[in-house]
């Protein structure tokens, strides 16, 4: 099964990039355009990792991962985090939010999939599946 990717980013030209960046990946990609959106896809989807942007409308990104880690079974679902400013403790404050790793943008194209690969667990692994969730 592939693994499912959600990209939150209401940014139009941001989202183009990080679908192209991705899409030569066999990743089944899901989109979500603020943070509202990135809930209800997420609990409906329940996406194997999530790239964040922070800036959102509705809800912030660090808003909608303290929301999803309250969850039990987003407990462990790698999010990504992206920011266009890193200001000095940002980056602190998105990991103690829940956010496992960060990148600041602009989007380094050739990091991104990089960081993703290394974030999901099992995909150089090929652990078998057991079946059930993480
Ligand atoms: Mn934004």
């Amino acid at each position: 099964m592939k693994e499912k990717v959600l990209i939150v980013e209401d940014n139009p030209q941001n989202m183009r990039l990080l679908e192209m960046t991705l899409k030569a990946r066999d990743y089944a990609l899901l989109k979500a355009n603020d943070g509202e959106e990135a809930l209800d896809t997420a609990v409906r989807e329940r996406p194997d990792i999530i790239i964040m942007d922070m800036q959102l409308p509705k809800l912030s990104g660090l808003e909608v991962t303290q929301r999803l880690r309250q969850m039990a079974e987003f407990n462990h679902v790698p999010i990504i985090a992206l920011t266009a400013y890193a200001m000095k403790g940002d980056k602190e404050k998105f990991i103690e939010a829940g956010c496992d790793a960060y990148l600041s943008k602009p989007i380094d194209t050739r990091e991104l999939p990089k960081t993703i690969a290394r974030m999901l667990p099992g995909r150089e692994k090929e652990a078998p599946d057991v079946g059930g969730k993480r």
